[in-house]
This record gives C-alpha cells, structure tokens and sequence, in this order.
C-alpha cells in the first residue's frame, strides 16, 4: 500500500519532479531511502496566505512498489448486439451513454439534428460574425452537444467518485490531456474539445454505433405506454426498442412535443441573469494578491456567492482568459455564455452571474403550467434581441448598473457580435436587478476591486439549466407514463454540466 502524503510547494517547484522528490523526503525523513516512485494523484492552489503554494496529494511507493495502472477504459463486446436502442442528442450525456451501451452488447443509434464538428465550426463562425443563428447548428446543437465549443471545465460536485473518474479517463483516453486526472479543477479549453468529440465519434462507429447527424426528432409513435418508432426530420420512421432522451436544456421542441402529446413534463426552477466580464489582471490581483502573476499561476478564476432580496446570486461556469460566446439557438433571441482555450491566456475573465429562479417569480405572468418557466425564460431572451435588434448584447458598466444609470461609455469585451449599451433594468425583471445590484455590492466588499467600472454586464445568461424537467422514476429511471423513455442529461433535468451529464448517460444507458 502506498503513503498517502499532502505537500506544499512554491509554485516554481511544483512542477518539478526533483523538487517533489525532495520535498517528500524531508517531509518524511524516516522513509527518504526507502521511496521507490511518486505518484501525484492530487493538485490544487491555496492562495489564502502568502506565499501562494501548490498543494500535492501524493501516494509514495516504498521498497520496489509501483502505481497500478488506473486505466478505466470501457470494454466493448464486439461479438454481435443483443438490440438497438436510439440515444437522442449526441451530447456529453448521449455519448458516454453510447459507449456504456456498446459495453452492455447493445447497439447505440444516435440521432442528432446538429452537424458533425467541423461543418459546425462554419455555423459558429457566420454566428459570430454575422449574426446568424442557425437553429439546428450553433454552440448549442450538433455534434458534442453544448460539451463541443464549451469551455471544458470538467469540475463537479457528483459524488459518484468512480464514474468521475470514468468520465475524466475517457477524456484522457481520446487525447485531452492527463493533467485532468489530478488538477483539482481541471479543464480541457475550447480549442481541444472538438478534436476529442470527433475521435469519440470514431471510436463509437469503429465498435458498430450509429451517428446519425442532420437528423432531428420530431415525433415519435406510441403504442401500449411503450415508444413503438421515433419520427425524424418529419418523415423518416424508425422503429426502437427503448429511447434515451439526451436533448439537452434548449431543445425547445422536445418541450413542447411532449407537452403537446400530453406526456407528463413539469416546470423547474432554473438561474438567470448576465455574464460578467472584467480584465483579467483585475481577478488575478483580487485572488493572489500580486499585481504582476507568477508565471507558474494560472489566471485566476473565482467562485462566488450570496444570498439577496430573498434569491440566491451566484457565479456560474467561471472562465479565466476567456470569451463570452453567442449561445441562442434560434433567432429573435439574446443568449450568452462563456468558454476558454486551454491555455485561458485571453486578456478578459468572464463569468455567469446569476440569481435563482422559482415559481413564485413566473407564475403570475404565466402561470403554473408544464413550460411556464420555459416562457419566462424565452421572453427575456426576446427582450434581450429585440433591445439591439440583432444578436448584438445589452451591456452596462457594472458600476453604472449599480448606481442605476446608463453607461455612456463601454470597455472593450470579448463578445465578438458586439455589445450595446443598454440599462439592464429596462431587460431583466425587477427581481432580478435588485438581487444582482444587492449581490454585486456585497461580492465588491469580500473580493476588493471586483465592483469597478472596469467591468462590464453583459445580457443575459439565461441557459444555466433546464427550466423543465422530464420525470422519470427513480428506481428504472423510466418516464412514469413511457416505460421505454429514459429522460437523460441536462436537458431532462438530471445534470448541469459536461461530467455529470456525461454520468447520467452511463447510468441511463445501464438501466436501459
Ligand atoms: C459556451 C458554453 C460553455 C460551457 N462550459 C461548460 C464548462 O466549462 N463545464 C461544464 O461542465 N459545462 C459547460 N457547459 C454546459 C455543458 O456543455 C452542458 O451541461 C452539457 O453539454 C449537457 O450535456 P447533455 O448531453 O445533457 O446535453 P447537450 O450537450 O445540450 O446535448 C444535447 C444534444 O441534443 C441535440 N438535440 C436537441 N434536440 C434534438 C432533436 N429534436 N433531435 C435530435 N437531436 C437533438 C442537440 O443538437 C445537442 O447536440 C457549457 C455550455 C456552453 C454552451
């Protein structure tokens, strides 16, 4: 059994076999002669005090002992299929739930309306550059799902620790790289991600997957409460044995399909508000404390949160160096997000700042029904379009948001389309800019120099989750109605996020 040890060491030595080598040794003077070989299986910055350290989780192997291997790669049976079952959405959730079902000896057919990546990079950029969005092919939809063009920050709070690691060594296995096994918040940045999702692809057809792109759902035929054959782009029938609904959170269709055939779906409390952008130097002195970085740190990222007006106000999917991205999936609507590449060596830092919202916000407007919170959500992003008359995003200086006036000037920002200067309250309701503005001046308090001019709100943010929720039943996770519709990932309202959609596929596809 190797020692489980913790060291710290300056950032210039962390990185440095030699130095970790020593540095063990004289943390453990009893055992120094004895170490046979290193393994770090841990890696996070404590940038509380000075100095900022990095933090090493080892296990050290004594006296000829050597790390096991800890490859968990999935292994497919090749010797013919048992059934086919169909995966909706070739997102982090249809994948992983692919490559789980070719495990299982069953054969995946995925089925997605998007393109495969490289077609798609062609959509994102007449997005960015001139303003289309393209309702099937964006950074929402197509081939990776919204995982593709996403920043990769693969960070969760699941505590399914083994499939964390699954999912994390899948990565690895298809060419991210391994530092994500061991950083404590790892990432795999924009410009690797497609590369990755493309050789998922081959991999999943090279073990007798299909990948079906250009190829949307659009109704489905039911018999006995059981899927008899899906309906695609309106015409083509195909009969399945079980479906796994993998859509994800913008799939306003599906919504509105099951709805429609009155297939129970329910409202859900989501999180809306903008993207906050501020020079990226300003976040590094905030968070260590140094006006010129270590060249050995990371831009800094942050993690926020608090409580206002009776909301909470937090900041989401945090991008360091990054870019705030158009993220509509259909026209007459304003959505932003953000990514990075992995290098996050871009001169902004962008992040989600958000506040919680529940029934009680949208119900008078529009009532308690299945897709209420989905026609909230959908009005502000109109509000939010029709307030430039294009894709071009509201935006306020953060200080002026806060002392309630317009911004005669904006600073720079990464959004490439193009920002506006427009008084947010005129876009986001009532509740939401007095939680933003009361959140704003405490997160200006605990982090000195967030709340400046410097930085700039950028409208809106509305796509942190589902705001429906397809049911399933906890013990076969089952539609309740369906017996062979297996609601999945993010969209049905079972993950927020690359890794844990990634997981639920897996477990999906095992209930399947
Ligand atoms: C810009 C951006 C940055 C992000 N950054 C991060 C990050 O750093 N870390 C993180 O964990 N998460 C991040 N996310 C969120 C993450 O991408 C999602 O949580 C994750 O992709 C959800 O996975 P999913 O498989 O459930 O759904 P999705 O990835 O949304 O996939 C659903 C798929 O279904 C397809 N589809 C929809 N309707 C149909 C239909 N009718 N017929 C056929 N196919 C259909 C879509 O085209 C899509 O490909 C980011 C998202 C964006 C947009």
């Amino acid at each position: 059994m190797p020692l489980e040890i913790e060291i710290k060491l300056l950032p210039a030595d962390a990185f440095d076999e030699q130095k970790t080598r020593d540095a063990v040794a004289l943390s453990q003077p009893h055992i120094a002669s004895d170490i046979n070989s290193i393994q770090l299986i841990k890696r996070s910055i404590d940038a509380r005090k000075k100095p900022i350290v990095y933090v090493l989780k080892l296990n050290v192997f004594l006296n000829g002992e050597v790390p096991e291997s800890t490859v968990n790669q999935f292994e497919i049976k090749q010797n013919g299929f048992s059934q086919k079952v169909a995966i909706i959405g070739c997102g982090p959730a249809g994948i992983f739930a692919a490559f789980q079902l070719l495990e299982r000896g069953i054969q995946p057919i995925i089925i997605e309306r998007g393109k495969p990546v490289k077609e798609r990079r062609r959509d994102l950029a007449a997005l960015n550059k001139e303003l289309l969005v393209n309702p099937e092919s964006n950074y929402c939809f197509g081939e990776g799902g919204a995982g593709t063009y996403s920043d990769g920050k693969l960070y969760t709070r699941s505590k399914k620790r083994g499939s964390v690691e699954r999912v994390l060594q899948t990565f690895v296995q298809y060419g991210a790289n391994a530092d994500i096994l061991i950083d404590a918040h790892p990432h795999i940045g924009t410009n690797k991600l497609p590369h990755i999702i493309e050789k998922m692809r081959e991999s999943i057809l090279a073990n007798g997957g299909e990948i079906h792109f250009d190829t949307k759902l659009t109704d489905f035929k039911i018999v006995d409460g059981a899927i008899e054959s899906i309906v695609c782009n309106n015409d083509t029938e195909i009969p399945v044995s079980a479906v796994i609904l993998a859509t994800g959170h913008s799939a306003r269709d599906i919504f509105h399909l099951l709805n429609d055939k009155k297939i129970l779906v329910e409202a859900k409390p989501f999180a809306l508000g903008v993207r906050i952008e501020h020079p990226q130097h300003i976040i590094d002195t905030i968070q260590y404390k140094q006006i010129k970085r270590d060249e050995n740190l990371p831009p800094a990222a942050y993690s926020i949160v608090t409580q206002a007006e009776g909301c909470g106000v937090f900041s989401f999917c945090m991008c360091p160096g990054g870019i705030i991205a158009p993220a509509a999936t259909d026209k007459n609507e304003t959505v932003v997000n953000g990514w990075s590449p992995s290098k996050r060596n871009g001169a902004f830092a962008n992040s989600g700042l958000v506040v919680t919202v529940e029934p009680k916000h949208w119900q008078a407007q529009y009532g308690m029904g299945p897709l209420s919170a989905l026609a909230f959500q959908q009005s502000v992003e109109h509000t939010a379009y029709q307030s430039t008359g294009s894709i071009i995003a509201p935006a306020q200086r953060v200080e002026d948001f806060i002392q309630n006036k317009i911004s005669s000037t904006l600073p720079e920002c990464s959004y490439i389309p193009g920002i506006k200067s427009i008084e947010l309250k005129h876009i986001l309701p009532d509740f939401i800019i007095k939680a933003m503005r009361t959140g704003l001046t405490h997160f200006g308090k605990t982090m000195h120099g967030y709340r400046t001019s410097e930085a700039v709100l950028v409208g809106v943010e509305s796509r942190t989750s589902s705001p429906v929720r397809i049911p399933r039943n906890k013990e076969n996770l089952q539609h309740p109605e369906i017996k062979n519709l297996f609601p999945c990932g993010e969209g049905a309202g079972y993950a927020g996020g690359i890794v844990s959609a990634a997981i639920d596929g897996m477990v999906c596809a095992n209930a399947v």
